[in-house]
């Protein structure tokens, strides 16, 4: 097998003809050029897939055959695979599969790709790295980055800013009591989820402060639609274990009005993570939210809590009315039923949500927030 291996590196030699790796420091030196430089011109004529695999090959054997080290001094010069937690201007901080953390420029090519966006990098991508270990250059260059799911993104000046991107879950928490429980606010941030295709997990935080029978109805709805529902408690430890189990599943997003609990359970689930969440509802953070972008903080268990202290202010809120029934996930399926084509589900007589509604299929108070958000009211 290490065989094999070499072979390959040996076609990576020769394709990189025109900057030839002789072993020696110079080598090293020109390996250094080229993260600095970004000299990307003979890259680009020897074509995309086969960078793609000169990366590849050289990724992964470096750090794993030793007996290869030997053999091709170069192959410290690897590419590897890794996810960004944040980006900080022209640079990001990037989490390789391995889990070390290296700081990463994005090489040049890329950034001049990007004609639309602020940063071709955002918090969340996952990213192919370059990273030469024994060059003494501390920085590695990120070179490819991987198509995005679901992502968060406000527009300012016309212009789409990513605040992060690949998110897996939307965790939304409320409070059982102090604050009141707002169901409502609970539907809005699910079409949300909905709308950008994140798993909503509503979280019902605060358990300790009324009785469970109390919470019952509401969970049912919930549960119902194929949503996930956790009760806790940061006071009393009830669900948190399930919470951290639920977080290990991806990269988490926390919303909800502030005083719910979203710090305290956070700090509960990782008590070392030091959220930003509870700094940004104090007065003094105000104009904050123009300079914040979102960080990706890894978690012990698995999983990675986003950290996006603007995003209340950020405003995800972007969906036009027609769309609202469509995230819906229980109205949906009567939708189609409607008399009208372009049914509103509020004042037409014949409805096929209205009349659900009126035989008891849907929940009544899910129908009014249906109304509300529709109409624009938005908590
Ligand atoms: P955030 O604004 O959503 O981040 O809310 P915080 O984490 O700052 O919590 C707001 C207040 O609620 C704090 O005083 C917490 O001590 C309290 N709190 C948080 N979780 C619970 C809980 O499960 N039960 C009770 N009784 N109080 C809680
Ligand atoms: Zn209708």
């Amino acid at each position: 097998m290490a065989k094999k291996r070499n072979k390959i590196r040996a076609d990576f030699r020769k394709n990189r003809g025109a900057r030839p790796r002789t072993g020696d420091l110079t080598r090293k030196f020109a390996a250094n050029e080229d993260k600095t430089n970004d000299a990307a011109l003979g890259e680009r004529l020897s074509g995309k897939g086969e960078l793609t695999r000169k990366r590849t090959v050289v990724g992964e054997e470096a750090h794993k055959d030793d007996g290869g080290f030997a053999v091709l001094p170069d192959l410290n010069l690897h590419s590897r695979h890794g996810r960004v937690l944040r980006v900080h201007g022209l640079s990001s901080t990037v989490q390789a599969d391995d889990g070390t953390i290296v700081r990463c420029v994005t090489r040049r090519l890329l950034r001049t790709m990007a004609t639309d966006q602020r940063h071709v990098v955002a918090a969340g991508d996952w990213v192919h790295f370059h990273f030469d270990a024994s060059s003494g250059v501390a920085e590695g260059v990120i070179e490819r980055v991987e198509p995005r799911r679901a992502v968060l993104s406000r527009s300012s000046r016309g212009r789409q800013h990513i605040i992060v991107t690949n998110v897996d879950q939307m965790l939304i928490v409320g409070s059982a009591a102090e604050p009141y429980l707002k169901p409502n606010l609970i539907d809005r941030f699910l079409v949300t989820a909905e709308q950008h295709r994140i798993r909503p997990v509503i979280c019902i935080n605060k358990a300790d402060l009324v009785e469970r029978a109390d919470l019952q109805p509401l969970v049912g709805v919930y549960s119902r639609m194929g949503y996930r529902v956790l009760l806790t408690s940061v006071r009393t430890g009830q669900g948190v274990d399930r919470l951290r189990r639920v977080m290990a599943g991806g990269a988490s997003v926390i919303v909800g009005q502030s005083g719910v609990g979203k710090s305290s359970l956070i700090n509960r689930v990782e008590p070392d993570l030091n959220l930003r969440v509870a700094e940004v509802s104090t007065e003094s953070q105000k104009g904050r939210h123009t300079t914040t972008t979102a960080q990706l903080l890894p978690l012990a268990g698995g999983g990675y809590v986003i950290d996006t202290p603007g995003i209340r202010q950020f405003q995800l809120w972007d969906i036009i009315a027609e769309e609202v029934a469509g995230c819906y996930r229980d109205l949906r399926p009567y939708v189609s039923l409607c008399k009208f084509p372009n049914c509103t589900h509020t004042h037409e007589a014949e409805c096929a949500v209205k009349d659900a509604v009126a035989d008891g299929h849907l929940d009544a108070r899910r129908y009014e927030s249906y109304c509300h958000l529709r109409a624009g009211d938005l908590e």
